[in-house]
C-alpha cells in the first residue's frame, strides 16, 4: 500500500510499479502461465461520507468528491470470470 502526499510523486511510483508488474507478468507468461483472463484494477477508497477531516470538509465546500481524503490507494489483481457474482 502506497501512502504519499504528492500526487505527481505518487504517479511516478505507480508508473514504476506498473513497469515492475508488467515485467513480472511477462515472465509468468513465458513460463507458460495463462494470463489471458488476468485483470489489474486500480482502486481508491475515500473517507466515510460523514468524515470531518480537512480534506473531506474542503471537498464538501467545493462540491468535488475527488478532493476527499483517501484511505487506500492500490491495485487489485483478479481473474476475470472467477467469480460469477462480480459486477
Ligand atoms: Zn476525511
Amino acid at each position: 500500500m502506497l501512502k504519499l502526499r504528492s500526487p505527481s510523486h505518487q504517479e511516478q511510483i505507480l508508473a514504476l510499479a506498473m513497469r515492475q508488474i508488467e515485467k513480472m507478468l511477462k515472465e509468468m507468461q513465458s513460463n507458460g502461465k495463462n494470463l489471458s483472463r488476468l485483470k489489474l484494477k486500480k482502486f481508491q477508497k475515500t473517507h466515510h461520507i460523514d468524515c470531518k477531516c480537512k480534506l473531506c470538509e474542503d471537498a464538501k465546500i467545493k462540491n468535488d468528491p475527488r478532493l476527499r481524503g483517501l484511505l487506500e490507494d492500490g491495485f487489485k489483481v483478479y481473474v476475470e470470470g472467477a467469480k460469477k457474482s462480480s459486477q
